[in-house]
């Protein structure tokens, strides 16, 4: 009985032993418990958080300073407001001159091209002068006249926009005509951030750039994450939960931009189609496996409302809809959407 005691005790001993020795190893090589490195910093025009899980803070912050560049470079890239952009640049060049330009550029305007394809027009990057239109209408609080949407009108049409050959070089066909890729631009910066965690060796993360989110694998815990859809009638409530694992998230809310002029609702999102802003619903949340194609469905969907719902599931993205009606919510959603749903709460 007395031995049997002791060599329990003796047992205790080495194992605390080797715990302390283990404790002081870890401490010795940086190495400590998993958890979730991340930073939050500002960039295109937003707030933007990277996130990384990880066991070893030097390699996490290492990562998470990669993520971060990456956005910043491609807000140089895509940004409408720096004169000395790629973007700038393109529409800047007289009519049919082409442009080089950087990778990062054309995987923006070959998602452009193939969202605007395939949502028959809804999605249109050179909808900018319909845009500045209803802007202008709205700060003077003003309708704009039949005149003024034919004369905008006749600036849009992506198929002015040509991407060169083994695409290196993109020409804008006329004057007047002028790229915007804002509709996706923060999608494209989430997955490209991402991608910048993956290539870092961090396995479980995500980048949110202004709300778009994309997630790297699955949670800390090894189950999906989780992504809450804000209610429209009040942003900071919660009315439905996804639960997603190597997904983008992206919701175009028109909660955020829209304004009454002449007893109209005027959203901040225009169908190319009619020249005048969209009457879809009041916030479209999308989930898909790239950021960039996320963020323009978003936008195509706004335009689109449930009469979109074929168009997304021929390019394989799933989204939920809420339409605000006498004060209550009503929801529409794509079949798929099942997968990710966690029960609403
Ligand atoms: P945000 O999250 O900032 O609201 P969105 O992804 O919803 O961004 O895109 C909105 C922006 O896209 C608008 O401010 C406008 O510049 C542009 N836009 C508006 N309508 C369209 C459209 N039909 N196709 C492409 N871009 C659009
Ligand atoms: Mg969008």
């Amino acid at each position: 009985m007395r031995s049997r005691k002791v060599v329990l005790a003796l047992a205790f001993a080495v194992l605390l032993g080797a715990l302390m020795l283990a404790v002081h190893f870890l401490a010795a090589s940086g190495l400590a418990r998993p958890q979730l490195y991340r930073r939050t910093s500002r960039a295109m025009g937003t707030f933007v958080t990277v996130a990384a899980w990880s066991g070893d803070r030097s390699h996490a912050e290492e990562a998470l300073d990669l993520a971060l560049e990456e956005i910043r470079l491609l807000e140089g890239l895509l940004s409408t407001f720096d004169g000395k952009s790629e973007l700038s640049e393109i529409n800047g060049a007289p009519p049919g001159r082409p442009v080089l330009v950087s990778p990062a550029t054309l995987e923006a305007l070959g998602v452009a091209r193939r969202v605007w394809r395939e949502s028959g027009g809804a999605f249109d990057p050179t909808v900018g002068p319909l845009v500045e239109l209803w802007r202008r209408a709205r700060e003077e609080g003003r309708l704009p006249s039949d005149e003024e949407i034919e004369a905008a009108r006749s600036k849009v049409g992506f198929e002015q926009v040509e991407v060169e050959g083994e695409t290196t070089s993109v020409a804008v066909g006329s004057a007047g005509v002028r790229l915007d890729l804002a509709a996706l631009a923060k999608g494209l910066a989430a997955e490209r951030a991402t991608r910048a965690l993956a290539a870092s060796g961090i396995r479980s993360g995500f980048a949110d750039v202004g709300g778009d989110v994309c997630f790297l694998g699955s949670g800390p815990s090894g189950r999906p994450w989780r992504a809450g859809i804000s209610d429209p009638r009040d942003p900071e409530q919660v009315v439905e939960t996804l639960h997603v694992s190597a997904r983008a998230v992206v919701t175009s809310g028109n909660y955020q931009q829209v304004s009454v002029v002449e007893g109209k609702r005027i959203s901040h999102i225009i169908d190319p189609r009619t020249g005048r802003p969209a009457d879809g619903p009041d916030s479209v949340t999308v989930v898909a496996a790239d950021g960039a194609e996320a963020d323009a469905w978003a936008t195509a969907l706004s335009v689109l409302g449930a009469g979109g719902a074929d168009a997304a599931r021929g390019a394989g993205v799933e989204f939920v809809m809420y339409f605000v009606e006498d004060g209550g919510l009503r929801r529409f959603a794509s079949e798929g959407i099942r997968e990710y749903e966690g029960g609403s709460r």
